[in-house]
Order: C-alpha cells, then sequence, then structure tokens
C-alpha cells in the first residue's frame, strides 16, 4: 500500500465517528441496554463519585456507546441475554474497567429485604446507597486487578471454607469499607462526609435488617446456632450477613465490631448441638 493510500485511510476514519470510539461494550458482551430504575443509576453514581474524586481515582460513568469516556463504565442492562439470578445481578467481566448491573433483578433482591422492617429498600432514598455501596466493591475489584467474576467450583454448600475467591471477594468489601470510613471520619468535609455517611447508615441498617431476615426465615437453624444460618452459601463468597457486618465493623467501629464477633462466635460454633445426631459442623 503506498504512501497516499495510507493517509487517504487515516483521513476517512479520522473524519468517522466510528473510528475515534473503542467498541460497544453492548455488543462485545450481547446485552441489551435498558432505562429501567436509570435514576438509581445515576444517584448511585453521583454519590460515588464524589468520593472516588477525592481519592484522585478514575471515576464511573454510566456507559453510552455514543460516548465512551475515561473511567469505569457502568452498563445498565435488560434481561435479554442474561441469567436473572443473583449471581448475575452485578459483576465486572473479565479484563474490562467495566460493571454490569441488572436492575430488574437488584430492585427484586432489595425488596426483598424490604419486607422485614420500616426501610424500603427500594426507594430512592435507600437503593443508590446499597447500589453505591455494591459498586465500589466491583470497583475494588477492578482496582485490585483481581480476574474478573467469581466462578463457582463444587463445594458444600453450609460452609466455613477460606477459598481464593472469598479472599478476593473480601478485598473488593474492604475497598469498598475503608473508602466510606475515611470519608465518613472527616466531618470537616461536608460533600464527602455526606455521600459516605448516606453510605454508611445505609449499610447499618441493612446489617439489622438481615439480622431479622435470618431470624424470620431461619428462626430453628438460628437460635441453634447451626451451619444453615451462619455459614456461607456457596464457595465463592462469604454469606451476605456476614460480609455486611463487617462492612459494618470497618465502617462504625463500636457497637458493630460487638455485633460482628458475636455472629463470628456463633458461626464458629459449629451448632449447640454439634456433638449431637442432629448435625455436625465440618
Ligand atoms: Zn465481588
Amino acid at each position: 500500500m503506498n504512501y497516499y493510500a495510507i493517509t487517504l485511510i487515516i483521513a476517512i476514519c479520522l473524519l468517522s465517528p466510528g473510528c475515534s470510539r473503542s467498541p460497544d461494550l453492548y455488543a462485545q458482551y450481547q446485552l441489551v441496554p435498558t432505562v429501567l430504575h436509570i435514576e438509581i443509576a445515576r444517584q448511585a453514581i453521583k454519590n460515588i463519585n464524589i468520593l472516588l474524586h477525592a481519592e484522585g481515582l478514575p471515576e464511573y460513568y454510566l456507559y453510552d456507546e455514543e460516548h465512551n469516556r475515561e473511567g469505569i463504565a457502568l452498563l445498565w442492562v435488560g434481561d435479554k441475554t442474561i441469567s436473572q439470578t443473583v449471581a448475575d445481578m452485578m459483576f465486572v467481566p473479565r479484563g474490562c474497567q467495566c460493571v454490569i448491573v441488572q436492575p430488574r433483578v437488584l430492585y427484586s433482591w432489595v425488596e426483598n429485604y424490604s419486607t422485614v422492617g420500616e426501610t424500603n429498600y427500594a426507594d430512592m432514598d435507600n437503593l443508590p446507597h446499597t447500589l453505591g455501596y455494591f459498586l465500589l466493591h466491583e470497583y475494588g475489584h477492578i482496582h485490585s486487578g483481581h480476574p474478573g467474576r467469581a466462578i463457582s467450583t463444587l463445594g458444600d454448600n453450609t460452609n466455613r471454607d477460606e477459598t481464593e475467591s472469598k479472599r478476593l471477594e473480601q478485598t473488593a468489601d474492604d475497598f469498598a469499607s475503608n473508602l466510606v470510613a475515611k470519608y465518613q471520619s472527616k466531618t470537616g468535609a461536608f460533600k464527602t462526609w455526606m455521600s459516605a455517611a448516606n453510605i454508611g447508615l445505609n449499610i447499618s441498617s441493612l446489617a439489622f435488617t438481615l439480622q431479622g431476615k435470618r431470624i424470620i426465615d431461619n428462626f430453628g437453624c438460628s437460635v441453634l446456632d447451626a451451619p444453615c444460618a451462619f455459614h456461607d452459601m456457596g464457595d465463592t463468597h462469604y454469606n451476605l450477613e456476614y460480609r455486611i457486618l463487617k462492612a459494618q465493623c470497618l465502617i462504625s467501629g463500636g457497637e458493630a465490631c460487638g455485633m460482628l464477633s458475636s455472629y463470628e462466635q456463633r458461626r464458629n460454633s459449629g451448632g449447640v448441638f454439634q456433638k449431637g445426631a442432629l448435625y455436625r459442623a465440618e
């Protein structure tokens, strides 16, 4: 190819809007964008970007194939090509500086917790902050260079095994919790304090709700400190109540850490009948 042909191709490319864009992430992952509850995403991004900006870190943006930017892309996707399970509710695809969220699954997941007490986790006062915390968790995976989403392997369904995947999940949780804790303690800087305090309050409320939900849904296992209430329901993540209690302790300290150690005692006890015939912890 001669010099003139190469120059012509470059000139055409520079004039074409498609040439300056990175590939369409929706097409790449075979996803369909949605506007369902999109205000929740906008509000969550606005809140957590205050903290990311204060840290000098790249910020989140709502992905739009017309407008690629620097930072972490949030892909807000519909349910046509992806399973409607909690495992697929929110994740970082391998090798992408992006997070995929399914609002329909997120919404029904939090509605599940809204039946326990007076907090409606699905409303605009709460869901952006719950989502904000989990987006910071996903950010922690990207920031730490973790290799994409956690894939389950065969394992005991009520286990306390330490796995590599659980360790990575804990690192991502700690990234989110430490960031919130740092700015919640800086009461002199109103904007960052407000953003962090809203997430901190939401996590405390969620910790309380998850405890209530365990007792209501799983009373028998709960009063017996049994594995069916306190152990992990898979090999990729610690159970959600345990995770949120750890987050609450890192963010708020004090009494929250007392709740965590009480939970850990019950979790590690193996249950009141551990030597009996009903079940064994190991
Ligand atoms: Zn994770």
